[in-house]
Protein backbone atom coordinates (compact mmCIF):
# COMPACT_ATOMS: atom_id res chain seq x y z
CA UNK A 1 0.00 0.00 0.00
CA UNK A 2 1.37 3.02 -1.13
CA UNK A 3 1.51 5.54 1.74
CA UNK A 4 -0.63 8.47 1.56
CA UNK A 5 1.04 11.82 0.78
CA UNK A 6 0.46 14.21 3.60
CA UNK A 7 -0.36 17.21 1.77
CA UNK A 8 2.10 19.70 1.79
CA UNK A 9 1.63 23.40 3.65
CA UNK A 10 2.68 25.97 1.40
CA UNK A 11 4.49 28.32 3.90
CA UNK A 12 4.13 31.56 2.98
CA UNK A 13 5.69 34.49 4.75
CA UNK A 14 2.85 36.89 5.65
CA UNK A 15 4.17 40.51 5.38
CA UNK A 16 5.14 41.63 9.13
CA UNK A 17 2.24 44.37 10.13
CA UNK A 18 3.23 47.11 11.59
CA UNK A 19 1.40 47.39 14.56
CA UNK A 20 -0.83 50.84 14.70
CA UNK A 21 0.68 52.73 17.74
CA UNK A 22 -1.82 52.79 20.66
CA UNK A 23 -3.76 55.77 20.34
CA UNK A 24 -4.38 56.18 24.20
CA UNK A 25 -1.81 56.02 26.84
CA UNK A 26 -3.90 55.02 29.80
CA UNK A 27 -5.65 51.86 30.23
CA UNK A 28 -9.58 51.53 31.24
CA UNK A 29 -9.76 48.95 33.95
CA UNK A 30 -12.91 49.33 35.02
CA UNK A 31 -15.04 47.87 31.66
CA UNK A 32 -17.00 44.65 32.83
CA UNK A 33 -15.94 43.10 29.23
CA UNK A 34 -19.50 43.41 27.39
CA UNK A 35 -19.25 46.53 25.99
CA UNK A 36 -16.66 49.33 24.82
CA UNK A 37 -15.16 51.29 27.21
CA UNK A 38 -13.50 54.72 25.99
CA UNK A 39 -10.36 55.50 26.98
CA UNK A 40 -8.42 59.19 26.99
CA UNK A 41 -6.70 60.53 23.88
CA UNK A 42 -2.97 60.76 23.45
CA UNK A 43 -1.54 63.21 26.18
CA UNK A 44 -4.77 63.79 27.80
CA UNK A 45 -5.18 63.70 31.56
CA UNK A 46 -8.18 63.10 34.39
CA UNK A 47 -7.43 65.69 37.23
CA UNK A 48 -8.86 63.36 40.14
CA UNK A 49 -10.17 64.35 43.25
CA UNK A 50 -7.04 62.89 45.57
CA UNK A 51 -5.36 65.54 43.98
CA UNK A 52 -7.74 68.39 44.41
CA UNK A 53 -6.23 69.60 47.33
CA UNK A 54 -2.96 70.79 45.48
CA UNK A 55 -4.94 72.35 42.62
CA UNK A 56 -7.12 73.95 45.01
CA UNK A 57 -3.75 75.20 46.37
CA UNK A 58 -2.42 77.08 43.41
CA UNK A 59 -5.25 78.36 42.45
CA UNK A 60 -5.89 80.31 45.65
CA UNK A 61 -1.95 81.33 45.16
CA UNK A 62 -2.96 82.75 42.22
CA UNK A 63 -5.92 84.11 43.45
CA UNK A 64 -4.29 85.92 46.40
CA UNK A 65 -2.01 86.73 44.62
CA UNK A 66 -4.02 88.36 41.96
CA UNK A 67 -6.26 90.40 44.69
CA UNK A 68 -3.23 91.57 46.63
CA UNK A 69 -1.36 92.81 43.33
CA UNK A 70 -4.28 94.28 41.67
CA UNK A 71 -4.49 91.84 38.79
CA UNK A 72 -7.86 91.64 36.57
CA UNK A 73 -9.02 88.28 35.17
CA UNK A 74 -9.51 88.13 31.77
CA UNK A 75 -10.71 84.78 30.05
CA UNK A 76 -10.70 84.45 26.97
CA UNK A 77 -11.87 81.77 24.54
CA UNK A 78 -10.08 78.19 23.91
CA UNK A 79 -10.53 78.75 20.15
CA UNK A 80 -8.63 81.60 18.75
CA UNK A 81 -8.45 82.58 14.57
CA UNK A 82 -4.89 80.59 13.93
CA UNK A 83 -2.82 83.61 12.29
CA UNK A 84 -2.65 85.20 15.82
CA UNK A 85 -0.91 82.62 17.42
CA UNK A 86 1.10 82.15 13.86
CA UNK A 87 2.24 85.88 14.34
CA UNK A 88 2.50 86.27 17.66
CA UNK A 89 4.41 82.98 18.53
CA UNK A 90 6.69 83.01 15.36
CA UNK A 91 7.33 80.68 12.53
CA UNK A 92 10.13 78.73 13.63
CA UNK A 93 9.57 77.91 16.84
CA UNK A 94 8.47 74.56 17.65
CA UNK A 95 4.72 75.71 19.08
CA UNK A 96 3.87 77.16 15.79
CA UNK A 97 5.62 74.68 13.25
CA UNK A 98 4.55 71.16 15.23
CA UNK A 99 2.46 71.75 18.02
CA UNK A 100 -0.29 73.68 17.17
CA UNK A 101 -3.98 71.59 17.19
CA UNK A 102 -4.92 73.66 13.43
CA UNK A 103 -8.05 72.81 12.04
CA UNK A 104 -10.79 74.64 9.81
CA UNK A 105 -14.58 74.80 11.11
CA UNK A 106 -17.71 74.18 9.60
CA UNK A 107 -17.20 78.11 7.63
CA UNK A 108 -13.38 76.82 6.53
CA UNK A 109 -11.88 79.08 9.18
CA UNK A 110 -8.49 78.40 10.38
CA UNK A 111 -8.82 77.94 13.69
CA UNK A 112 -6.75 76.62 17.05
CA UNK A 113 -6.95 75.39 20.22
CA UNK A 114 -4.82 77.88 21.98
CA UNK A 115 -1.25 76.52 22.45
CA UNK A 116 -0.78 79.45 25.02
CA UNK A 117 -2.01 82.78 26.51
CA UNK A 118 -0.07 86.02 25.96
CA UNK A 119 -1.20 86.41 22.24
CA UNK A 120 -5.03 86.33 23.74
CA UNK A 121 -4.24 88.58 26.30
CA UNK A 122 -2.78 90.98 23.83
CA UNK A 123 -5.31 90.50 21.50
CA UNK A 124 -8.06 91.66 24.21
CA UNK A 125 -5.91 94.29 25.24
CA UNK A 126 -6.56 95.62 21.65
CA UNK A 127 -9.84 95.07 21.00
CA UNK A 128 -11.50 96.24 24.41
CA UNK A 129 -9.56 99.48 23.84
CA UNK A 130 -7.52 98.97 26.81
CA UNK A 131 -5.16 101.55 25.94
CA UNK A 132 -7.70 104.24 26.50
CA UNK A 133 -7.37 103.42 30.06
CA UNK A 134 -4.82 104.46 32.81
CA UNK A 135 -1.61 102.62 31.95
CA UNK A 136 -0.45 99.54 33.00
CA UNK A 137 -3.45 97.03 32.23
CA UNK A 138 -2.36 94.37 34.93
CA UNK A 139 -4.02 90.67 33.80
CA UNK A 140 -4.20 87.35 34.69
CA UNK A 141 -5.05 83.98 33.84
CA UNK A 142 -5.99 80.55 34.53
CA UNK A 143 -6.61 77.54 31.99
CA UNK A 144 -5.89 74.53 29.71
CA UNK A 145 -3.64 75.14 26.96
CA UNK A 146 -3.17 72.71 23.62
CA UNK A 147 -0.05 71.59 22.27
CA UNK A 148 0.05 68.82 19.78
CA UNK A 149 3.45 67.87 21.55
CA UNK A 150 5.09 64.15 21.50
CA UNK A 151 3.92 63.20 25.15
CA UNK A 152 6.50 62.22 28.14
CA UNK A 153 6.66 62.50 31.61
CA UNK A 154 5.53 66.29 32.81
CA UNK A 155 4.20 67.10 28.88
CA UNK A 156 0.63 66.63 27.92
CA UNK A 157 -1.47 67.59 25.27
CA UNK A 158 -3.39 69.94 27.12
CA UNK A 159 -2.23 71.50 30.45
CA UNK A 160 -2.89 74.12 32.53
CA UNK A 161 -1.10 77.55 33.08
CA UNK A 162 -1.69 80.64 35.42
CA UNK A 163 -0.04 83.48 33.85
CA UNK A 164 0.21 87.30 35.13
CA UNK A 165 0.36 89.83 32.20
CA UNK A 166 1.05 93.77 32.55
CA UNK A 167 0.61 95.79 29.71
CA UNK A 168 1.80 99.82 29.01
CA UNK A 169 4.97 100.06 31.21
CA UNK A 170 7.81 99.95 30.32
CA UNK A 171 9.66 99.97 33.70
CA UNK A 172 11.95 97.56 35.09
CA UNK A 173 9.68 97.61 38.20
CA UNK A 174 7.11 96.09 36.39
CA UNK A 175 9.54 92.84 35.05
CA UNK A 176 10.70 92.73 39.10
CA UNK A 177 6.89 93.21 40.50
CA UNK A 178 5.92 90.07 37.83
CA UNK A 179 9.10 87.92 39.36
CA UNK A 180 8.61 88.55 42.21
CA UNK A 181 4.81 87.12 42.17
CA UNK A 182 6.10 84.01 40.19
CA UNK A 183 8.48 83.09 43.15
CA UNK A 184 5.82 84.01 46.06
CA UNK A 185 3.22 81.91 44.14
CA UNK A 186 5.50 79.13 45.45
CA UNK A 187 7.01 80.10 48.37
CA UNK A 188 3.44 80.69 49.44
CA UNK A 189 2.62 76.57 49.72
CA UNK A 190 6.29 76.45 50.64
CA UNK A 191 7.73 75.07 47.56
CA UNK A 192 11.37 77.04 47.35
CA UNK A 193 12.07 77.91 43.76
CA UNK A 194 15.01 79.92 42.09
CA UNK A 195 14.52 82.58 39.09
CA UNK A 196 17.17 81.69 36.32
CA UNK A 197 17.01 85.00 34.72
CA UNK A 198 18.95 86.83 31.35
CA UNK A 199 18.18 89.63 28.98
CA UNK A 200 17.97 89.07 25.24
CA UNK A 201 18.65 92.40 24.38
CA UNK A 202 16.57 94.12 21.40
CA UNK A 203 15.69 92.83 18.22
CA UNK A 204 19.27 95.04 16.89
CA UNK A 205 21.08 94.02 19.64
CA UNK A 206 19.98 89.91 18.81
CA UNK A 207 20.60 90.43 15.48
CA UNK A 208 24.26 91.54 16.08
CA UNK A 209 24.10 88.84 18.69
CA UNK A 210 23.22 86.04 16.30
CA UNK A 211 25.69 86.76 13.69
CA UNK A 212 28.34 86.50 16.31
CA UNK A 213 26.96 83.33 17.60
CA UNK A 214 26.43 81.75 14.12
CA UNK A 215 29.80 83.02 13.27
CA UNK A 216 31.16 80.92 16.10
CA UNK A 217 29.42 77.63 15.86
CA UNK A 218 30.01 77.47 12.25
CA UNK A 219 33.56 76.99 13.04
CA UNK A 220 32.90 74.13 15.68
CA UNK A 221 30.22 72.59 13.03
CA UNK A 222 32.10 69.29 12.68
CA UNK A 223 31.54 68.42 16.38
CA UNK A 224 27.83 69.50 16.88
CA UNK A 225 24.70 67.13 16.82
CA UNK A 226 23.00 66.40 14.22
CA UNK A 227 19.86 69.10 15.88
CA UNK A 228 22.35 71.97 16.57
CA UNK A 229 23.28 71.69 12.89
CA UNK A 230 19.84 72.19 11.81
CA UNK A 231 19.52 75.04 14.53
CA UNK A 232 22.46 76.65 13.09
CA UNK A 233 20.51 77.46 9.77
CA UNK A 234 16.70 77.92 11.16
CA UNK A 235 16.74 79.10 14.40
CA UNK A 236 20.67 79.90 15.75
CA UNK A 237 19.32 81.03 19.30
CA UNK A 238 18.14 77.48 20.36
CA UNK A 239 21.49 76.30 20.05
CA UNK A 240 21.69 77.79 23.52
CA UNK A 241 18.93 75.21 24.82
CA UNK A 242 20.96 71.92 23.22
CA UNK A 243 21.08 69.40 26.75
CA UNK A 244 23.64 66.68 24.28
CA UNK A 245 26.69 66.14 26.65
CA UNK A 246 28.79 66.61 23.31
CA UNK A 247 27.86 70.54 22.67
CA UNK A 248 28.17 71.45 26.22
CA UNK A 249 31.95 72.69 25.77
CA UNK A 250 31.06 74.49 22.67
CA UNK A 251 27.78 76.08 24.40
CA UNK A 252 30.12 76.79 27.84
CA UNK A 253 32.63 78.68 25.12
CA UNK A 254 30.03 80.22 23.21
CA UNK A 255 29.23 83.96 23.02
CA UNK A 256 27.31 85.98 25.97
CA UNK A 257 24.42 88.08 24.81
CA UNK A 258 25.28 90.45 27.42
CA UNK A 259 28.16 91.83 26.02
CA UNK A 260 26.09 92.57 22.84
CA UNK A 261 23.70 94.80 24.54
CA UNK A 262 23.57 98.40 24.23
CA UNK A 263 23.51 100.45 27.46
CA UNK A 264 19.96 101.29 27.44
CA UNK A 265 19.13 97.58 27.51
CA UNK A 266 22.53 96.61 29.70
CA UNK A 267 20.65 99.52 32.64
CA UNK A 268 17.16 98.06 32.15
CA UNK A 269 18.69 94.85 33.13
CA UNK A 270 20.85 95.76 35.96
CA UNK A 271 17.43 97.71 37.40
CA UNK A 272 15.29 94.76 37.26
CA UNK A 273 18.35 92.96 39.12
CA UNK A 274 18.56 95.60 42.12
CA UNK A 275 14.66 95.05 42.59
CA UNK A 276 15.00 91.50 43.10
CA UNK A 277 18.28 91.81 45.44
CA UNK A 278 15.65 94.61 47.46
CA UNK A 279 12.96 91.75 47.67
CA UNK A 280 15.39 89.05 48.55
CA UNK A 281 13.91 87.15 45.41
CA UNK A 282 16.73 84.29 44.74
CA UNK A 283 18.26 83.90 41.26
CA UNK A 284 20.69 82.55 38.87
CA UNK A 285 22.24 84.43 35.74
CA UNK A 286 21.97 82.18 32.87
CA UNK A 287 23.21 83.36 29.73
CA UNK A 288 22.49 81.04 28.21
CA UNK A 289 18.83 81.47 28.67
CA UNK A 290 16.65 82.15 25.33
CA UNK A 291 13.18 80.88 25.98
CA UNK A 292 11.45 79.69 22.67
CA UNK A 293 8.93 81.88 21.34
CA UNK A 294 9.88 84.74 19.41
CA UNK A 295 8.29 87.73 21.31
CA UNK A 296 10.24 88.53 23.95
CA UNK A 297 12.50 91.66 24.62
CA UNK A 298 15.20 92.36 26.64
CA UNK A 299 14.52 90.60 30.29
CA UNK A 300 13.58 86.46 29.85
CA UNK A 301 13.35 84.23 33.14
CA UNK A 302 12.10 80.83 34.25
CA UNK A 303 11.69 79.20 37.11
CA UNK A 304 12.82 76.06 38.80
CA UNK A 305 12.18 73.91 42.07
CA UNK A 306 15.23 74.00 44.37
CA UNK A 307 15.55 71.50 47.31
CA UNK A 308 18.18 71.65 49.85
CA UNK A 309 21.83 72.21 49.08
CA UNK A 310 22.81 68.66 47.57
CA UNK A 311 18.97 67.48 47.08
CA UNK A 312 18.07 67.85 43.37
CA UNK A 313 14.79 67.84 42.57
CA UNK A 314 13.34 64.65 40.55
CA UNK A 315 12.86 66.55 37.10
CA UNK A 316 14.76 69.92 36.07
CA UNK A 317 11.96 71.29 33.82
CA UNK A 318 11.18 74.70 33.95
CA UNK A 319 8.03 75.31 35.98
CA UNK A 320 7.00 78.23 34.40
CA UNK A 321 8.74 81.11 32.27
CA UNK A 322 8.23 84.52 31.14
CA UNK A 323 9.69 88.07 29.79
CA UNK A 324 9.22 91.29 28.51
CA UNK A 325 7.55 91.78 25.28
CA UNK A 326 7.85 95.60 24.06
CA UNK A 327 7.24 94.84 20.52
CA UNK A 328 3.96 92.23 20.54
CA UNK A 329 1.17 94.96 20.71
CA UNK A 330 2.51 96.92 17.84
CA UNK A 331 3.19 93.78 16.02
CA UNK A 332 -0.50 92.32 16.59
CA UNK A 333 -1.90 95.98 15.38
CA UNK A 334 -1.82 97.81 18.48
CA UNK A 335 0.08 101.32 19.09
CA UNK A 336 3.56 100.72 20.16
CA UNK A 337 3.08 99.42 24.27
CA UNK A 338 5.51 97.80 26.13
CA UNK A 339 4.79 94.86 28.42
CA UNK A 340 5.52 91.70 29.72
CA UNK A 341 4.53 88.66 31.87
CA UNK A 342 5.03 84.92 32.88
CA UNK A 343 2.79 81.41 32.64
CA UNK A 344 3.43 78.90 34.99
CA UNK A 345 2.34 74.95 34.10
CA UNK A 346 0.31 73.54 36.88
CA UNK A 347 0.52 70.10 36.42
CA UNK A 348 4.22 70.49 36.78
CA UNK A 349 3.89 72.53 40.06
CA UNK A 350 1.67 70.01 41.62
CA UNK A 351 3.93 67.47 40.73
CA UNK A 352 7.30 69.73 41.69
CA UNK A 353 5.25 70.00 44.85
CA UNK A 354 4.40 66.57 45.75
CA UNK A 355 7.92 65.42 45.12
CA UNK A 356 8.88 68.00 47.21
CA UNK A 357 6.87 67.16 50.15
CA UNK A 358 8.26 63.29 49.84
CA UNK A 359 11.21 64.39 50.21
CA UNK A 360 11.24 66.11 52.95
CA UNK A 361 8.53 64.17 54.67
CA UNK A 362 6.06 66.52 54.93
CA UNK A 363 2.46 66.33 54.87
CA UNK A 364 0.40 69.05 52.85
CA UNK A 365 -2.03 70.93 55.87
CA UNK A 366 -4.96 71.29 53.63
CA UNK A 367 -7.81 70.93 55.86
CA UNK A 368 -9.89 73.80 55.56
CA UNK A 369 -13.04 71.39 57.06
CA UNK A 370 -14.05 72.36 60.81
CA UNK A 371 -14.76 68.85 62.13
CA UNK A 372 -16.44 65.39 60.93
CA UNK A 373 -20.07 64.46 62.00
CA UNK A 374 -19.75 60.85 62.90
CA UNK A 375 -23.56 58.94 63.44
CA UNK A 376 -24.76 55.78 64.58
CA UNK A 377 -28.23 54.75 63.65
CA UNK A 378 -31.02 55.63 61.55
CA UNK A 379 -32.20 58.10 63.87
CA UNK A 380 -28.48 59.97 64.52
CA UNK A 381 -28.23 59.89 60.25
CA UNK A 382 -31.39 61.76 60.20
CA UNK A 383 -30.32 64.42 63.03
CA UNK A 384 -26.58 64.68 61.47
CA UNK A 385 -28.02 65.49 58.00
CA UNK A 386 -29.89 68.43 59.71
CA UNK A 387 -26.92 69.45 61.66
CA UNK A 388 -24.49 69.33 59.08
CA UNK A 389 -26.70 71.78 57.22
CA UNK A 390 -26.85 73.72 60.26
CA UNK A 391 -23.44 74.19 60.69
CA UNK A 392 -23.18 75.21 56.81
CA UNK A 393 -25.31 77.69 57.35
CA UNK A 394 -23.80 79.24 60.36
CA UNK A 395 -20.35 79.06 57.81
CA UNK A 396 -18.74 76.36 59.18
CA UNK A 397 -16.82 73.17 56.80
CA UNK A 398 -18.39 69.98 58.13
CA UNK A 399 -17.59 66.65 56.64
CA UNK A 400 -19.33 63.03 57.23
CA UNK A 401 -19.53 59.91 55.28
CA UNK A 402 -22.69 58.28 55.41
CA UNK A 403 -21.15 55.06 53.95
CA UNK A 404 -19.77 54.08 57.19
CA UNK A 405 -21.46 52.51 59.67
CA UNK A 406 -18.94 51.89 62.77
CA UNK A 407 -18.06 55.03 64.79
CA UNK A 408 -13.93 53.18 64.23
CA UNK A 409 -14.44 53.62 60.41
CA UNK A 410 -15.86 57.17 60.72
CA UNK A 411 -13.41 58.41 63.40
CA UNK A 412 -10.70 57.17 60.89
CA UNK A 413 -12.06 58.80 58.39
CA UNK A 414 -12.20 62.02 60.00
CA UNK A 415 -8.27 61.38 61.02
CA UNK A 416 -7.20 61.13 56.86
CA UNK A 417 -9.44 64.86 57.03
CA UNK A 418 -7.32 66.08 59.38
CA UNK A 419 -10.09 67.54 60.84
CA UNK A 420 -9.07 69.19 64.24
CA UNK A 421 -13.11 68.16 65.95
CA UNK A 422 -15.19 65.32 65.63
CA UNK A 423 -19.47 65.59 66.49
CA UNK A 424 -20.52 61.94 67.43
CA UNK A 425 -24.17 61.33 67.71
CA UNK A 426 -25.74 58.42 68.75
CA UNK A 427 -28.97 57.11 69.64
CA UNK A 428 -28.29 58.28 73.18
CA UNK A 429 -27.19 61.53 72.20
CA UNK A 430 -30.38 61.99 70.39
CA UNK A 431 -32.62 61.25 72.83
CA UNK A 432 -30.86 63.76 75.83
CA UNK A 433 -30.31 66.03 72.37
CA UNK A 434 -26.95 66.29 73.67
CA UNK A 435 -23.87 65.63 71.00
CA UNK A 436 -20.03 64.61 71.60
CA UNK A 437 -17.18 67.03 70.28
CA UNK A 438 -13.78 65.16 70.55
CA UNK A 439 -10.89 66.40 70.30
CA UNK A 440 -8.83 64.67 67.04
CA UNK A 441 -5.91 65.55 68.85
CA UNK A 442 -5.93 65.03 71.95
CA UNK A 443 -8.85 62.30 71.99
CA UNK A 444 -10.27 64.22 74.93
CA UNK A 445 -14.06 63.95 74.72
CA UNK A 446 -17.02 66.57 75.64
CA UNK A 447 -21.01 66.27 75.98
CA UNK A 448 -22.83 69.43 74.98
CA UNK A 449 -26.16 70.67 73.90
CA UNK A 450 -27.00 70.52 70.59
CA UNK A 451 -28.56 73.77 70.20
CA UNK A 452 -25.06 75.00 71.40
CA UNK A 453 -22.91 73.14 69.31
CA UNK A 454 -22.29 75.90 66.51
CA UNK A 455 -21.12 78.34 69.39
CA UNK A 456 -19.09 76.02 71.06
CA UNK A 457 -17.34 74.62 68.10
CA UNK A 458 -16.58 78.29 66.65
CA UNK A 459 -15.23 78.87 69.94
CA UNK A 460 -13.01 76.36 70.13
CA UNK A 461 -11.70 76.82 66.41
CA UNK A 462 -10.80 80.40 67.36
CA UNK A 463 -8.04 79.23 69.32
CA UNK A 464 -6.90 77.59 65.66
CA UNK A 465 -4.59 80.11 63.87
CA UNK A 466 -4.34 80.39 59.73
CA UNK A 467 -2.62 77.52 59.25
CA UNK A 468 -4.60 75.05 61.20
CA UNK A 469 -2.14 75.11 64.02
CA UNK A 470 -3.14 75.29 67.84
CA UNK A 471 -1.70 78.82 69.10
P1 LIG B 1 5.97 77.92 27.90
O1 LIG B 1 4.68 78.60 27.54
O2 LIG B 1 6.44 76.93 26.87
O3 LIG B 1 7.02 78.86 28.34
O4 LIG B 1 5.64 77.02 29.16
C1 LIG B 1 5.45 77.55 30.45
C2 LIG B 1 5.21 76.39 31.38
O5 LIG B 1 4.04 75.68 30.98
C3 LIG B 1 6.31 75.33 31.36
O6 LIG B 1 7.36 75.68 32.20
C4 LIG B 1 5.57 74.11 31.85
O7 LIG B 1 5.42 74.12 33.25
C5 LIG B 1 4.20 74.30 31.24
N1 LIG B 1 4.11 73.54 29.98
C6 LIG B 1 4.46 73.91 28.73
N2 LIG B 1 4.21 72.94 27.85
C7 LIG B 1 3.69 71.90 28.54
C8 LIG B 1 3.19 70.59 28.20
N3 LIG B 1 3.20 70.16 26.95
N4 LIG B 1 2.72 69.80 29.21
C9 LIG B 1 2.71 70.24 30.49
N5 LIG B 1 3.14 71.45 30.87
C10 LIG B 1 3.61 72.29 29.92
Amino acid sequence: MSKKKMPVKKLVKKPKIEKAKPRVEVKNEGGNGNKKTYNLLRGMHDVLPKDEKYWKAFYHSAENLAEHFQFGRLETPLLEEASLFIRSIGKGTDVVDKEMYIFEDRDANKVTLRPENTASVVRAYIMHGMWNMTQPIKMWYWGPMFRYDRPQAGRFREFHQAGFETIGDADPVQDAELILLAHNFYKDLGLPVEIHINSIGMPEERQKYKTALVEYYRSKRSYLCDDCKQRLNKNPLRLLDCKQERCQPIKDEAPQIIAWLEEDSKNHFTKVLEYLDEVEVPYVLRPSLVRGLDYYTRTVFEIYTVLAEGELPGSQSALGGGGRYDLLVEEMGGKPTPAAGFSLGIERSVTALKQYMDAKQVKFAVTDLDAFIAQLGDQARRRALKTINELRASGLKVSYNFSKNSLKGQLEAANSLQVPYALILGQKEVQDGTIIIRDMESGVQEIVDQKKVEHILKKKLSRFDGNGKKE
